[in-house]
């Protein structure tokens, strides 16, 4: 029997689309290996978010060269946001990838999953993977995860959609995964309502805009989100989801949303719904409007802060977490210095700050100036990071005595960690079996980025 081997690159959603192929891969036979060594088929599922990710994978090229001359036979695959067209290195129109990766056999779009028997065929006539049938070509949400990469089996990331139609200027995936499309809204629900009959408890909506669930004109072609009347089809989906509660479904985060589309109709639902929870990750990426526009973002400071002071409003207690980007094409001090403003003013409990670095094939690295010297964005980001810390750990020290809900993800020796209803990362020692279980736990130290407490 064949074996396979499958090494993720980048975010949650390759991470979702590695448990797609994974359990595609088994459903044809082939048992998962243990490292590149003992594995007949190897999958890299790759990320071009940064150069620095794509690199990664040029740099694994080096050793599968030394592992192929002993195991000429060995397959190599690269799938996910590298890949243009799927295609064998026998294949007429071969993706561009070829000409770089001399060890690759095959180039896969993650959506076209089910292309790989065909694409194996080319390489060997004989070869022991089977064809599918031509209905289960059809949609590549069709095939069920693993749902392995969570931390516990209480928690599963479902993805709702994929690809992105808002084009930031930095940013690769609109031309990597494409436009944006949405998953059938039954299908979302029926993987949910398995997930918590099998003991599931947090679910984590993923798609690169997650909030705009259905709004894709490519979405208006699906008869699900015609009859929703004035209701967003991603609020209602939230709704539906909440209904899950009967059947043990505690917590419904999402990520990652866009400001864009972060209306008042699914603010209302996060205030009112039992399994939504009081934390946030709005990706905000500048707190200054010159930037903004230069990025593409397509909103202003204003318009973000409206959103976060209406969040306020009616989830007084929400944590809010963002991502921003420091040394962007043309920032200048004064811009940077609005962002740290910003960062402040909205009280950013955590953040993913990164430094700008050009994407090949992007607008920005096409046609705006990455004109930021590189100490330059170092210097930014640690300050940044110094205000983040500040504001992490003021935002820690309200639940100092408070009680707090866990959920259970792994733990060392006696030592527990988990999460609880604001994400914060809560660690406390017993010595029950308590993975997957979430549990009271009364906070009585507070860290730089987590709580410490005791089970009540
Ligand atoms: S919203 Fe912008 S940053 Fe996010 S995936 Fe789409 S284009 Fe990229």
């Amino acid at each position: 029997m064949q074996s396979y081997y499958i090494q993720t690159f980048g975010c949650q959603m390759n991470y979702s689309d590695s448990e797609r192929m994974e359990s595609y891969l088994q459903a044809l036979g082939l048992t998962k290996g243990t490292s590149f060594h003992d594995s007949d088929i190897i999958l890299f599922n790759t990320c071009s978010i940064k150069q620095k990710a794509e690199d990664k994978v040029y740099g694994y090229m080096k050793q599968i060269s030394e592992i192929k001359k002993d195991k000429p036979d060995l397959m190599v695959v690269v799938a996910g946001c590298m890949v243009r067209n799927s295609s064998s290195k026998y294949s007429s129109e071969r993706d561009r990838l070829f000409s770089t990766m001399r060890e690759l056999d095959i180039a896969l779009k993650t959506e076209e999953l089910p292309k790989l028997a065909m694409l194996a065929r080319e390489i060997d006539p004989e070869t022991k993977i089977p064809e599918i049938e031509e209905e289960s070509l059809e949609d590549y949400f069709k095939i069920s995860p693993t749902h392995d990469s969570a931390p516990s089996k209480a928690q599963a990331f479902v993805a709702i959609s994929n690809g992105c139609d808002k084009f930031c200027t930095y940013c690769i995936v609109p031309y990597s995964r494409g436009r944006e499309k949405s998953r059938k809204f039954d299908d979302i629900i029926a993987e949910c309502k398995q997930l918590a009959e099998n003991g599931c408890k947090e679910v984590t909506l993923i798609g690169q805009t997650v909030n705009s669930y259905g709004l894709s004109k490519y979405d208006g072609e699906h008869e699900t989100f015609g009859y929703l009347g004035e209701k967003e089809p991603f609020v209602y989906l939230l709704e539906e989801l909440d209904k899950l509660s009967e059947l043990g479904l505690e917590r419904v985060r999402f990520t990652s949303p866009h400001p864009k589309d972060m209306s008042d109709q699914l603010i209302d639902a996060m205030a009112t719904l039992k399994t939504q929870m009081p934390h946030l990750h709005l990706p905000v990426q500048s707190g200054d409007n010159n930037t903004l526009k230069r990025m593409n973002r397509t909103y202003t400071v204003e318009k973000y802060r409206d959103i976060v002071e209406k969040l306020r409003a009616k989830i007084p207690d929400i944590s809010i977490s963002t991502d921003i980007i420091v040394g962007f094409c043309g920032e200048t001090d004064e811009e940077y210095q609005n962002t740290c403003d910003f960062f402040r003013e909205m009280g950013f409990e955590h953040a993913y700050i990164s430094q700008y670095s050009e994407r090949r094939g992007t607008t920005a690295q096409r046609f705006i100036k990455d004109d930021i010297a590189a100490p330059v964005k170092k210097q930014r980001w640690y300050d940044l990071n110094e205000i983040l810390k500040d504001n992490s750990r003021k935002s820690l020290e309200r639940f100092r005595g408070r009680t707090v809900n866990v959920l259970v993800e792994n733990k060392h020796d006696d030592m527990y960690f988990g999460r609880n209803e604001h994400y914060k990362s809560v660690q406390f020692r017993s010595g029950r079996e308590l993975i997957g279980k979430i549990v009271p736990v009364k906070i009585t130290e507070v860290g730089e980025w987590h709580l410490e407490g005791e089970l009540v």
